[in-house]
Parts: structure tokens; C-alpha cells; sequence
């Protein structure tokens, strides 16, 4: 589903208000386990893939090509990647065992968000402001248990708060691109497949390119961005919207000299 149709999805379901409470529990050996885990449409963000890759040890780009299947927005021309579902009757996410979820712990963050659908939008400080909605499923025997949460302890539970901040500026340059009503040129739609989803090449592409002589980032940082792939997210998203709007609060072009001028 694309971010539209997730957030026009979301806005017709039921809203957990803030302070509001649900009932939910899911464990092993509750009567429909694993139920949730077939036939999905699963959009994942450049940090599922981050964190899917990691925890798989697989490099970014066997991942792309053996678990997802892409597809260029128009509206953007940026890449948008979908958890590729097996070829077996159910239609199972390729992640799923008898035992439950095979990357648990680096499960994408819809996953970890379920049974609460989370929409954001800018608060006109910069930030953003969350809405919490209930995605309830008739096979979904969670809802019958008595543990109690609310949206921001339901979401501090599963983890989801480490996925918040690339999540949110993700969406925030997309809406950046659809605000200015026309898609990107497709160079740089290829220039986002590499920078926000294929970051272990997106490392070699920094030193092959020597991108550092042409931005102000200090040794430390360097270092970082071209050996934590958490880094490298957070210097693909301000390298590209440098790239794309000619400015960003995140990053400085450097003042480089004119070399023909000094050459004369
Ligand atoms: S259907 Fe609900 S309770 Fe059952 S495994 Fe999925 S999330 Fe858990
Ligand atoms: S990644 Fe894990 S939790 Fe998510 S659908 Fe696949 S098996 Fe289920």
C-alpha cells in the first residue's frame, strides 16, 4: 500500500485516542499464531530494510532482489519496495516459521506497530504529530487478553520508537517532493533506490565519488557513515535532500575553489 493509501486506510478505522486504552497479547501458542503473517501488503521503509538486513546479515542489494519486489511511484518517481510474499497457497511472508517470526527482533515496523496503525502528519514546528488508529481483524484473538496499552506504551513495548525518527523524515522528503507537484528526475529516483535502500554500496559510492570534498562533515562523523549503516541512513537522507532542494538544515556544501580560475 502507498503512504497515501495507508494513511486514507488508517483514517477509516477506529481512533485510539490519546490516554485511551486497548486489550491486547500475542504469544506463542494463542489459537490463531502466525495468522496475521500471510498474504500481506507490505510496504517497507529504508529502515525495515536496514534492519532486516542487518539482522539477516545479508547485503542490502540480496535482499532487495530475494524478499521484495519494487515498483517506481509516479507521483515522486522515488523506489517503493514490498515484502515479496512466498509462492506456497497461503501466500506466507518469506519470513514466517512454525515457531513464529524469523527476524523478530528486526521485524519491519509494521509489524511491530500491529494491532495499531500509526499516522503522522507535519505539527508546523518541524516536527510531527501522531495518530494512533486500531486495525482490528476478525482472525485476531489478541484483542480477547487483558493486557491493557495506550498508543505511546504499546509503542515503547515493541520497539517501534528506534524507527520513528528515519521513518518520519522519509515521509517528510516525500511530502517535500509532492508539495512541489512533480516527480523527481528519474536519475535521482535511481540516486534514492542506492542511497536510502542499498546502503552498504551507498558506503563505496561516498568514497569512489569522494562525496566528503564536497560537504562539511568532520573525521569522526566519516568514519561513521562509512562503517554504521545507521550513520549511512541518516547521511543518505541529508545528502539527498541536498540534493533535491538545494538545501537542508543537516548539511553544508563545501566552498570549493574554482580550479580553472585558480589554474589561470
Ligand atoms: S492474529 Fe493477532 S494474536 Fe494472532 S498471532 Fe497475529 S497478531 Fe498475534
Ligand atoms: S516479518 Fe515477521 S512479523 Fe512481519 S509478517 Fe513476516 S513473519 Fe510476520
Amino acid at each position: 500500500m502507498s503512504e497515501d493509501k495507508t494513511q486514507d486506510f488508517l483514517a477509516a478505522l477506529p481512533e485510539l485516542e490519546e490516554g485511551k486504552t486497548y486489550n491486547f497479547k500475542c504469544y506463542p501458542g494463542i489459537k490463531c499464531f502466525n495468522a496475521c503473517c500471510t498474504d500481506l501488503d507490505l510496504v517497507l521503509t529504508p529502515y525495515d530494510i536496514l534492519r532486516l538486513s542487518k539482522g539477516l546479515d545479508m547485503p542490502s542489494a540480496d535482499l532487495l532482489s530475494k524478499c521484495t519486489t519494487m515498483h517506481m511511484d509516479k507521483a515522486t518517481n522515488f523506489p517503493e519496495f514490498r515484502l515479496r510474499m512466498t509462492d506456497s497457497k497461503a501466500k506466507s511472508c518469506p519470513f514466517m516459521t512454525k515457531e513464529g517470526c524469523r527476524v523478530y527482533p528486526n521485524r519491519p515496523g509494521a509489524c511491530r506497530m500491529y494491532p495499531l496503525g500509526r499516522a503522522t502528519r507535519p505539527d508546523g514546528e518541524g516536527g510531527v504529530s501522531e495518530q494512533f488508529f486500531i486495525v482490528t481483524e476478525d482472525h485476531c484473538q489478541g484483542f480477547k487478553e487483558a493486557d491493557e496499552w495506550t498508543g505511546q506504551s504499546w509503542k515503547q513495548d515493541q520497539g517501534f520508537e528506534a524507527y520513528t525518527a528515519s521513518n518520519d523524515r522519509y515521509m517528510h522528503i516525500l511530502a517535500r517532493i509532492k508539495q512541489a507537484g512533480r516527480p523527481v528526475p528519474e536519475k535521482m529516483g535511481h540516486m534514492a533506490t542506492l542511497a536510502f535502500y542499498k546502503l552498504d554500496e551507498f558506503q563505496r559510492f561516498i568514497t569512489h565519488m569522494r562525496v566528503f570534498e564536497r560537504v562539511e562533515v568532520d573525521e569522526e562523523r566519516q568514519k561513521k557513515i562509512l562503517s554504521d549503516p545507521e550513520e549511512t541512513l541518516v547521511f543518505a537522507m541529508d545528502w539527498l535532500e541536498l540534493m533535491l532542494f538545494q538545501e537542508t538544515d543537516k548539511l553544508q556544501p563545501k566552498n570549493v575553489p574554482n580550479r580553472s580560475r585558480c589554474a589561470e
